[in-house]
């Protein structure tokens, strides 16, 4: 086992690594930017090293400092959590290169699965559905037209080194696509320094459906379910739901058996998510991310297993010690992604957290790094609290959710706790009946949104 870990992020979810670390006993370091000094990520680590200047890319990007912190402070391994250097394969090399653990997958896998058109790829030679679209990479507007043609309108340009959302466009019509294979290339460019893009059909109305794979280096692979994503702003994942409202015990089963067996003829190692479209019983996969994902904890939940602590055996050389027929899946979690940003418009709401009240009682968790008196930089992503909630069945969820929210203080600053209010009270949402579109559309109606 290792004798102790650097965590080269921040937030809630280098305290969450850090609890899991405390748990195994091994001890921790924190890497911070001199924004972070007094962070809470900073405060209950066993040491930490401050590694650059507020901006991510001089801190928690600085692959240098952060190698240096890990060397002088003694860290064998290192967790890069979700965000910053999670995905980057170049920095999973160097961190193997200098003699420590990467804490994830091999540096190839990311790599692979980085360029979701060479994903796409490997999945489809996995047998692993995909959404109907180009085979590859589409390198000019006449090509575009014609894949876009047979395969109907409305299309999607997306690409190939997109995340977050961006650099993806629709084409409703043939008159559009010149105007969405213009931008998404141009954002894809200037996001991702590639504008290579390929070309999906635009469902119309899909669920974002994604399964928690983990895999020991023996050739061993679990699923641990599937997790329900659907409700998104901006192609943004808002709340999340482990199980989904759409699938069956079997539909689960059926498409877990068909990535397990695909991901260990790949040979992939520790944990990943493949994120799927499911519409009109289909599954078609989208992209894998070949890290720990923001919103794990639901999984968590139903499962009663610590992923963190899962990655880290693993990528200490431990077997997983147990088969998918021991994993079993009880009651329903729901998380709810909290921002620091105004309600209705969305804008960042940085700032000093005057006072702070945690929900608590049985089901309730609450990944959060704020505290009274913590100043929110303007630096990093707005997220500042994720509120998790378990119980025995999905209304019973959303009881809980609901009056955990109501207990839920965070003074000084606007956060989006009462869209989150809004979200539980709907008759629609609460039916189970939505689709990754519903959510632009609530937010689009105002103040008092009727289900549509
Ligand atoms: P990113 O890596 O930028 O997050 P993804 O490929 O994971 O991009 O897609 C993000 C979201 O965009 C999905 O969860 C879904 O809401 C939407 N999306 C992606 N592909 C399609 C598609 N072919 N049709 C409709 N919506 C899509």
């Amino acid at each position: 086992m290792f004798q102790k870990i650097l965590i080269a992020n921040r937030g809630e979810i280098a305290l969450r690594i850090q609890r899991a670390c405390r748990e195994l006993g091994i001890p921790t370091v924190a890497v911070h930017s001199t924004a972070d000094a007094e962070a809470m990520h900073v405060r209950l680590a066993d040491e930490s090293v401050c590694i650059g200047p507020p901006a991510a890319r001089d801190s928690y990007l600085n692959v240098a400092a952060i190698l240096s912190a890990a060397a002088v402070t003694g860290a064998d391994a290192i967790h890069p959590g979700y965000g910053f250097l999670s995905e980057n394969a170049a920095f999973a090399d160097m961190v193997e290169a200098h003699g420590l653990t990467f804490i994830g997958p091999s540096a190839d896998h990311i790599r692979m699965m980085g360029d979701k058109i060479a994903a796409k790829t490997a999945m489809a030679g996995l047998g692993v559905p995909l959404v109907p679209g180009s085979d590859g990479e589409v390198s000019d507007l006449d090509e575009a037209a014609k894949i876009a043609d047979a395969i109907g309108y409305p299309v999607l340009i997306k690409a190939a080194a997109g995340g977050g959302g961006r650099g993806m466009k629709v084409a409703a019509s043939p008159d559009s696509l010149e105007e969405a294979w213009r931008v998404a290339r141009g954002e894809a460019r200037a996001a991702f320094g590639n504008d290579a893009v390929y070309i999906e059909k635009y469902l119309d109305r899909p669920r974002h459906i994604e399964l928690q794979v983990m895999a020991d280096s023996y050739g061993n692979v679990v699923h641990f379910g599937e997790r329900d994503c659907s409700l998104q702003r901006r192609h943004q994942k808002v709340l999340e739901e482990a199980g989904s409202p759409a699938l069956s015990a079997a539909q689960r089963d059926a498409i877990g058996a068909t990535v397990t067996a695909g991901l260990a003829r790949l040979g992939y190692r520790n944990a990943g998510t493949l994120e799927f479209l499911y519409q009109d019983g289909q599954f078609s996969f989208i992209e894998m991310n070949t890290r720990l994902q923001v919103e794990h904890p639901v999984t968590e939940m139903v499962c009663g297993i610590d992923l963190v602590r899962e990655q880290i055996r693993i990528a200490a050389g431990q077997k997983l010690g147990y088969a998918q027929s021991d994993i079993t899946f009880s009651g329903h979690a729901i998380e709810c992604r909290i921002n620091a940003e105004d309600p209705d418009t969305f804008m960042p709401t940085p700032g000093r957290v005057s006072a702070f009240h945690a929900p608590g009682g049985l089901g309730v968790r609450v990944d959060s790094a704020l505290y009274a008196g913590y100043m929110v930089p303007p630096y990093y992503d707005s997220m500042v609290a994720k509120l998790i909630v378990h119980a025995p069945t999905r209304a019973e969820a959303i009881a809980r959710m609901r009056r955990s929210l109501a207990e839920f203080a965070v003074l000084g600053i606007k956060t989006t706790l009462p869209l989150h209010q809004r979200i539980i009270e709907d008759p629609q949402f609460q039916s189970g009946d939505y689709t990754i579109h519903w959510l632009e559309r609530f937010v689009a109606g105002g103040a008092h949104p009727t289900a549509a």
